[in-house]
Order: structure tokens, then C-alpha cells, then sequence
């Protein structure tokens, strides 16, 4: 009986053992992985060549512009840019998803493709000196506090290994810039709106840039949206001062700040001072963006210039981006070249045909065999797939619309080129007479006395 009880008090004492030690383990395990990081590296697209940074001297934070799905793709495999051309993937090293989980892209020690052209005081590519970190969501959409939750002690881990002080931990719409556009006349800040709803102190921070030293070097064009969110605060009280009252100030910068993130968490919506380059910057014209007019109507952003122009699209139009594209039948002969949509996707391997024509917006037509650069192909360039031509147009005879395409002269798959008009297609020409010197026409190419399928389009 007594051996009994003996035993009894070995084994709770064993058993006891035994917990304490599995709770040890399991605590310094947690304790361990506190960062949670899901290795996502082996689904890197194999292309991508690893190789080191120059330095590291920035952490870049990003907001996909994507779900979940979309956002890991893109980053480990690449996403699609030219005609045939897709990038290697590794745009990222980590991705935070919205629910907190971090997943490890690329090792942090390895260069990632993030920024494309950016620079920041003077240093450019930053992709060659920082690592990069996508909050999955949308800049005009709400970054959760579960991601603030891991991003501040992955910041702090990564700060520490590389010594980078809060400052330098930067969004990449800071970082970003644009070669001349719609909008601007010189290289400018405002490309990406990335991250621009990154609330600094909510990730920890504490230091930080008051100003844009590209900018106010006079290397970059600012960018309203830009300013207004990251540094006019700044600009409007920051005199050189007591060290009171710049606490004092710095408080009064922390609620404005605060104030300007609920504006931008709610600035998809066009108005008269945010504008479609406002809140989708680079994307504004993409066709993965999407406008929804007030009275519901939606309009991809590869026509809104076009259809509704940039300057009259209604106030209350909401604006979201990366909108998955929905291949619609269209049976508008006339595509349009745009950031997704590309000469592939239109006529797959007609592309460089022939028979495939561009229309370039300055006027230029050359068909498919006759392009050379297909990856710099000027977004707005009009294609059409499947033609001869171009036939001149004169008042001569044999010259005239219906001299040459007889009872296809009115069809919509006729094609007009009109020097100050555009391109028109049969059905929609007002007037066949006195049509400017220069104009052309296509005919639609007919393959054994049967039309050629139409193509599958999208707008
Ligand atoms: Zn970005």
C-alpha cells in the first residue's frame, strides 16, 4: 500500500516533470516564432535571381492594391507588362496579410523588385537599397490593426539587424517618381499612391522625414496628394522654435495626422480637388481600374479618358483599382492598348502580323511586322486585328469609301483613320464627303469568302 502511494507521488512528480518541460518548450517556441512567418519561398518564380542589395539602408512599405490571392501571386511569380513579357516575381521579401500573418517572400538578405523607379534624397533605385513590405489592402481601404500587430515588431527586428533608424522606414509613394505625364511636365513625385494610409506612430515609429529632400532639391515636381498627406503639416508649422514648443507642435502635427488618415481611408471618391491621379496615381488609366459613375454606371479606367475625359468625370465617382478583368465580348473592332491589356492579349500570336494594325496616338500606323520594341509601346495605342490596308481616301474615282469597300463602306467593321477625328468606325461615320486629306480606311480581311471570327475584346 505504502509502495503504492510511493509510486503514485513518482509518477505525479514525473508527470509534472513532463508538463513543465513541454510548457517550457512550447513557451520558448512561441517565444521563438513570436513573428509567425509562413515560408513562402519556394513558390518564387524560378526565373528570379537572387542576388544582395547595394546597401540597406530603407525599409519600403507598401499596400498591395490586391487581395489575398492576387497579392502572393504577384509577388512570388511576377505580374504581366509587356505583350509577352512577364517580370521574374520577387517584389517583395514579406507580405502581411490582413488577417496578421506574415509570409517571407524572398529572405530579407536578397534584393527585391518593389520600388521600380524611385529615389529618395538623391539616391535612386531603391529597390537596390531596402527591403521591401506589402501590407495586403487597398491605400484608400483600412490597414488592419492585426497588421499593425506584426509590422511593428517585424520593423523593429529588421531595424535592428540593418541599424535603420525610424526615419528611414518610408511608403512607397513617398519613394516613388514618374517620368512626364497627363499630369505633369516634369519627372514627379505622385506615381504610386502606395501605403499612403501607413499611420507612422501605428507601427511604433517615431522619427520621420518632414520634408521631401528630391523635392525640395528641386529634383522632382511635388505632388499635391503627396504633400498634403506626408509633410504640410510640417511645412506650415515648422519654424525653427523652442524645444517646448516644438513638443508642443509635434502633438498638434500627430492629431492633424490623424485627421488626414480618416481623408485618405475615404478618398476613392472623386471630387473637385481629389482627382482619378490622386487616387490611383500611375493606375488612373489602367484597365484593372474601375469607375463607378454616380448614377452607376461603370467605366474602366482604359477608356474614362476617352469616354467621359479626365477633367469632367463626375464628382462622386468611386474609384477602385485592381479589379480582376472580366473578359466581356466586345464587338468594337478598335481595341485599345492599356497597362494590362496588351497587343497579346488582344490578338495572341496575331500580334506581329501583318494583318495587325497599330494606330499610334500621334497619327503613325504601322502593322505588326514592323514594330520593333513591343514593351514600350505607348500606352493608348489603338489595334486592330485582322485588316488590309490602309487604303487612302479621295474624291477620285476608285478613291472613295465606296470604291473601295463597296457595301462595307457603312459596317462597323470598316475602319476609318481621320486626321483631327480619330478613328471611326463605318457605322458610326457622319459623313462620307469631304473627308480631310490623309484619311485612310481598313477593310476587314475575309478568309475564303467567310468573315474572320471576331475577336474576344474587353472593355
Ligand atoms: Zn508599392
Amino acid at each position: 500500500m505504502r509502495s503504492f502511494v510511493k509510486y503514485k507521488i513518482i509518477y505525479f512528480l514525473l508527470l509534472l516533470f513532463v508538463l513543465s518541460c513541454g510548457g517550457q518548450n512550447l513557451f520558448s517556441k512561441k517565444n521563438r516564432s513570436k513573428l509567425n512567418i509562413v515560408d513562402y519561398q519556394r513558390y518564387l518564380n524560378k526565373k528570379f535571381k537572387k542576388r544582395r542589395r547595394k546597401s540597406t539602408k530603407y525599409i519600403i512599405v507598401h499596400t498591395s492594391e490586391a487581395g489575398k490571392v492576387s497579392t502572393l501571386r504577384t509577388l512570388s511569380e511576377g505580374k504581366r507588362v509587356g505583350p509577352r513579357r512577364r517580370t521574374r516575381g520577387g517584389h517583395a521579401n514579406y507580405t502581411i496579410l490582413r488577417n496578421g500573418r506574415i509570409y517571407k517572400i524572398l529572405d530579407h538578405k536578397y534584393r527585391a523588385d518593389h520600388t521600380g523607379l524611385s529615389m529618395w534624397n538623391g539616391l535612386k533605385d531603391l529597390s537596390s537599397h531596402s527591403i521591401g513590405i506589402e501590407l495586403v489592402g487597398y491605400h484608400y481601404g483600412k490597414i488592419t490593426v492585426e497588421q499593425y500587430r506584426s509590422l511593428t515588431p517585424l520593423l523593429k527586428e529588421l531595424q535592428r539587424i540593418y541599424n535603420i533608424p525610424d526615419k528611414n522606414i518610408l511608403t512607397h509613394s513617398q519613394v516613388s517618381f514618374g517620368r512626364p505625364n497627363t499630369w505633369f511636365r516634369n519627372n514627379h513625385r505622385g506615381r504610386k499612391r502606395c501605403a499612403l494610409n501607413f499611420n507612422r506612430s501605428r507601427a511604433g515609429l517615431v522619427g520621420r522625414w518632414t520634408y521631401d529632400p528630391d523635392v525640395a532639391a528641386r529634383r522632382l515636381t511635388s505632388d499635391y496628394q503627396i504633400k498634403k498627406v506626408f509633410y504640410s503639416a510640417y511645412n506650415k508649422n515648422m519654424v525653427k522654435t523652442s524645444p517646448e514648443k516644438t513638443e508642443k507642435i509635434l502633438e498638434m502635427v500627430k492629431i492633424e495626422e490623424a485627421v488626414k488618415q480618416e481623408l485618405v481611408t475615404s478618398s476613392n471618391i472623386i471630387s473637385a480637388d481629389n482627382t482619378a491621379w490622386n487616387i490611383a496615381g500611375e493606375d488612373y488609366n489602367d484597365s484593372k481600374t474601375i469607375y463607378i459613375l454616380p448614377n452607376g454606371e461603370k467605366v474602366r479606367g482604359n477608356y474614362a479618358g476617352s469616354e467621359i475625359g479626365w477633367s469632367n468625370i463626375p464628382t462622386g465617382t468611386k474609384v477602385i483599382l485592381n479589379q480582376p478583368e472580366i473578359i466581356e465580348n466586345s464587338d468594337d473592332p478598335v481595341k485599345i492598348i492599356s497597362g494590362d491589356l496588351t497587343a497579346w492579349s488582344y490578338a495572341g500570336k496575331g500580334y506581329k502580323k501583318r494583318s495587325t494594325f497599330y494606330i499610334f496616338p500621334d497619327g503613325r500606323i504601322k502593322d505588326g511586322t514592323r514594330i520593333k520594341d513591343w514593351d514600350s509601346l505607348p500606352l493608348g495605342v489603338r489595334m486592330i486585328i485582322g485588316y488590309i490596308g490602309p487604303f487612302p481616301l479621295g474624291s477620285e474615282k476608285g478613291k472613295t469609301a465606296w470604291g473601295i469597300a463597296g457595301k462595307q463602306y457603312n459596317k462597323k467593321e470598316t475602319v476609318y483613320v481621320i486626321p483631327g477625328i480619330g478613328i471611326v468606325t463605318g457605322d458610326k461615320m457622319g459623313s462620307f464627303n469631304d473627308l480631310p486629306k490623309y484619311s485612310k480606311l481598313f477593310l476587314k480581311r475575309r478568309k475564303n469568302g467567310m468573315e474572320s471570327k471576331p475577336y474576344t475584346g474587353q472593355r
